[in-house]
Formats: C-alpha cells, sequence, structure tokens
C-alpha cells in the first residue's frame, strides 16, 4: 500500500513526547514489511536543516485555505534513517516557529488552527506536485485531525485522493484542539459544518473529535485504552463520540526502534550490555551516579523521565517524597512542563543531595542513561494511553512500578514473589498510599532477595518488544480503511 503518514513530530526532527518517537518508527515498520511510505511534517525553526540533510524541493507552493484564501509555503525533503522513506517538510516561517505547540513564553500558540490547518492542507498541494497517488492518509492526534474532513469534502472528487482511505490515531484523548469558531474563521470551513452535529462539540471547533467523526478507521495505541476513552473517567467528555465508533476502533500497542534504544547498542550509555550479563548495567548506574553527584552506592535507584503533566500522576511521587526516601533509595528525574511541578521536586533535591538528582530540561542523552542506570522505573501516571518509556525500561532490565492503567495494563503485569511470574510492580488505584505500597514492594525485592530480582531483570530484558507484531496489526488496520465505505 501507499501510506502517508502524518504527524507534528518525528524523531529526529522534532519530539517533545511518545508521539516523535512512534512516526519514526511506525512508518519505517511498514516499509519493512514493503509498503511504500512517505512521511509528512513541519519544518519548526528549531530543525537542524544541515545536520539531517534537508533539501529544498519548491519554494512558495500555494495551499488553498477556505474559498478565497490561499496558504503559501515552501516544500522541503529528506530521507529517513536507516529506510528509504522520504520524509517532506512543510515550511512556513510564520506559522511553524521554533516551538512545536508552545511558545517561548511557555503558552500554547494561540494560532494553532490555522497551523496545523495550513498544515494539513499543503500535504494536499505538496502531495499534487509530486504526483503521489495515495492509498492510506495515517494521521495522528488533534493537529491532523481535519485530514479526513477535508480528504471528504474538498478533495472527495480530485484524482489522486478519490479512493484514498484515512486511519486516525488517537496517542493521547487528553489534548483535544478545542477552540472557538471565531479562531478558525480564516480557514473558511463552510458555515453547515460549524455545529455540534458535525465538526463542533459543545458549541465550540473540537479537532479530535472531527478526526474521530471523519476517518474511515479509528485507532488507540493500547487495547486497555481503547475501552477506556469510552468511559466518563477517560473519554475527557468524547466518550459518546468513541462509542458510536466503537465498530472500527481498534487499540495497538506500540513496540520499540531497536535502532534507538538497545542496550546491546547503545551509543549513548557508558557500556552496552545484554541479558546474559548484567555487569555493564552495573557500569551505567556507576556512571551515572557519577555524572550526577550522587553517592556511588549499591542503594536502589528510581528512576522518572516524563513531561511533568497533571496525567503522568507525579503528585504521589511529591506526597510520598520523604516516605520514598526513607526507604533508603537513590532518585533521579529528568522532566520539563509545569513550572510548579518543576519547582516542587527542584525543592526536594537540597535536603537529600547525596541521593536526589532532579534535572529539568530536555536530554535524550541523559534519558537513556537514565534507562540504563536505573533498577527501577516509575509511571504512576493518572492515565496513560500506551506509554513507551516502561517498554525502554524492560529491555533495559529496569523493573517498571506502574498505574494499573493503559498501555501500561496492557505491557506489564504484576510480580509474584511467589512463582516468579510478572514483569513489573503493578498499583490499581490513583492514590499516594497504594503506590507507595508498590514501591515498597519493589524496594523489598532488591533489598531481601536479589537473586529473585536480578532473575526478574532478566526475564522482562528477554520480551519482544520488536515492531513485527504491532506492525502486522496497522497493515491489518489499514487493509480494514482501504476496503471501507463510510456513509457520509
Ligand atoms: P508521552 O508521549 O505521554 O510524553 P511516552 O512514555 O509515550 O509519554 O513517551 C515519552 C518519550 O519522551 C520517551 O521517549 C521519553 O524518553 C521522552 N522524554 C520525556 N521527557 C523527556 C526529557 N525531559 N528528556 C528527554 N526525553 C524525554
Amino acid at each position: 500500500m501507499k501510506i502517508v503518514f502524518v504527524s507534528a513530530e518525528v524523531v529526529p526532527y522534532s519530539k517533545t513526547g511518545g508521539l516523535g518517537d512512534v512516526s519514526s518508527a511506525i512508518p519505517k515498520a511498514m516499509e519493512k514489511l514493503g509498503h511504500k511510505v512517505i512521511i509528512f511534517t513541519p519544518l519548526y525553526k528549531s530543525v537542524d536543516v544541515k545536520k539531517h540533510d534537508i533539501k529544498l524541493v519548491k519554494k512558495d507552493l500555494l495551499a488553498p485555505i477556505g474559498n478565497e484564501s490561499e496558504v503559501i509555503f515552501d516544500l522541503y525533503e529528506t530521507i529517513h534513517p536507516d529506510s528509504t522513506i522520504p520524509v517532506y517538510f512543510i515550511k512556513n516561517a510564520y506559522l511553524y516557529r521554533k516551538g512545536i505547540y508552545v511558545g517561548e513564553d511557555g503558552e500554547d500558540y494561540p494560532d494553532s488552527p490555522i497551523r496545523f490547518i495550513s498544515f494539513v492542507k499543503s500535504i494536499f498541494t505538496a502531495l499534487e506536485l509530486i504526483e503521489a497517488p495515495v492509498d492510506i492518509f495515517h494521521v495522528n492526534d488533534w493537529h491532523s485531525g481535519l485530514l479526513p474532513f477535508f480528504l471528504k469534502t474538498d478533495y472527495k472528487e480530485h484524482e489522486l485522493f478519490k479512493d484514498a482511505k484515512s486511519v486516525f490515531t488517537i496517542h493521547n484523548i487528553g489534548y483535544q484542539g478545542v477552540y472557538g469558531f471565531e479562531t478558525i474563521k480564516d480557514a473558511n470551513i463552510p458555515e453547515i459544518y460549524l455545529n455540534d452535529d458535525l465538526l463542533g462539540f459543545h458549541g465550540v471547533f473540537n479537532f479530535m473529535k472531527a478526526g474521530i467523526v471523519y476517518t474511515d478507521v479509528l485507532t488507540t495505541v493500547s487495547s486497555k485504552y481503547a475501552e477506556e476513552i469510552q468511559t466518563k473517567q477517560f473519554g475527557y467528555g468524547l466518550e459518546k463520540v468513541i462509542k458510536t465508533r466503537k465498530d472500527d476502533l481498534y487499540g495497538i500497542v506500540h513496540g520499540i526502534d531497536l535502532t534507538e534504544w538497545n542496550p546491546k547498542t547503545d551509543e549513548l550509555i557508558p557500556k552496552n550490555y545484554d541479558s546474559r550479563s548484567l555487569k555493564g548495567k552495573e557500569e551505567c548506574k556507576n556512571y551515572l551516579q557519577d555524572k550526577l553527584n550522587l553517592d556511588v552506592s549499591d542503594k536502589p535507584m528510581i528512576g522518572i523521565i516524563s513531561r511533568l503533566a497533571t496525567q503522568k500522576g507525579l503528585d504521589l511521587v511529591s506526597k510520598k517524597f520523604k516516605k520514598i526516601m526513607d526507604l533508603g533509595v537513590q532518585f533521579v528525574l529528568l522532566g520539563t512542563g509545569d513550572s510548579k511541578i518543576e519547582k516542587n521536586f527542584k525543592n526536594r533535591e537540597k535536603k537529600y543531595s547525596q541521593d536526589c538528582s532532579i534535572n529539568i530540561e530536555f536530554d535524550n542523552r541523559l534519558a537513556h542513561q537514565i534507562e540504563a542506570g536505573a533498577d527501577f522505573f516509575l509511571m504512576p501516571s493518572r492515565y496513560e494511553p500506551c506509554g513507551l518509556n516502561q517498554l525502554y525500561s524492560m529491555l533495559y532490565g529496569t523493573v517498571p512500578i506502574v498505574r494499573n492503567t493503559g498501555g501500561l495494563s496492557d505491557t506489564v503485569q504484576n510480580y509474584n514473589e511467589e512463582t516468579g511470574e510478572g514483569s513489573g510492580f503493578v498499583f490499581d488505584r490513583i492514590n499516594a498510599d497504594d503506590m507507595f505500597d508498590a514501591i515498597e514492594r519493589a524496594v523489598n525485592l532488591y533489598k531481601k532477595d536479589k537473586a529473585k530480582f536480578v532473575k526478574l531483570q532478566k526475564n522482562i530484558m528477554n520480551k519482544d518488544f520488536s515492531w513485527n507484531n504491532a506492525a502486522k496489526q496497522w497493515q491489518k488496520v489499514y487493509l480494514k480503511a482501504k476496503i471501507k465505505k463510510i456513509k457520509m
């Protein structure tokens, strides 16, 4: 199939979270299965054009926005690493600034509706230029949520796109792209669509709802999350809309891009290792302790790498911080986000300077080194659509401690000390006491029965994390979309 993959962030060019990682990995996995894939993403000013050999294809292209206006853009291109996949970049210096979603003042860009409407409209113009036929548009999260709508309206009769189908993936329903109708006025979307029955939701515009309603096939990133988003607790108001598409909804858990994340070959960690011997992992721990000015000791080390957002449940960690440190552990956090959460953790560092390191920055190298160096990885998420870090952790022999939700639930089974079965420490409720119990169980295993702990590490490292399985499921979903006829 000819697949056009559309995403607001794509590794190695841009990334704020897991979406960037999988927007690189899914296309590569599909190419390996023999499909022809191309990627579209905006050219932000933060993308290193030289380093990635990104070249101009054509300047001053025009994408029609509404009935009488157009947006101007330049088209750039490179080849995605370890593949033959062309990556096309939409450049418009005015619309695609340094940040992906957020300006230098830390606030969401208020003109994101027009930024992302222009982005998806420009893709159609670019595809006309390169005359690329399309079977499937795979669009991701609210940023490209309007593409299925334009495909079924403005481009319905278009020679290149009339048989193309769309797959819309919800990576996180907590971010829907909700804006007053007036903010999308420039897009000239016909008035008849601007109501709650079609693109609106509770009297305002909702990009994600548009994606859900107009896509041919809807997917999300774990089976559990596919169930959860149909409930009031997790649906963020869209649960009823999701239910109307439940026969077209599939949950597919991500794999790991083993060229980026793999303790056997990772060039960002001081010593490579595999499950046959964890000596190298010990060296990684000592290196990390030294680098972060912590005591070089055998204390169990708990790592966190995360966006600092309410979703991630770090307030639970904050509540129990003293009790956690009193267990005699080391604690390493890497994250950016909400300034209140940033300050809260930073303030705690002073008291435990030998055993606690709080790193408020985005640092991919340090992220790899924490995955390799820590003994445990903590994810107390309120909700977690898929989650990548628990997967990376298992592969790096870093035992996950997670809440039973979304992809964490699909991928981590609670450890049973009697049988030795399970892959981490799991707690059910969003509750600091329950989280603490799970941490205590984990630390006790480390301290009191090292042999069992090492066995657990080796077990989780040997699981199959490749994209092979997920890629086959994506292929099925694309086929379902390809043969789909939905009524408009
Ligand atoms: P989400 O997409 O909700 O942020 P995921 O667990 O799916 O969560 O993916 C997070 C990705 O972002 C992982 O690759 C993680 O290592 C990375 N990441 C998050 N915060 C940072 C940071 N401060 N520095 C480096 N990498 C980070």
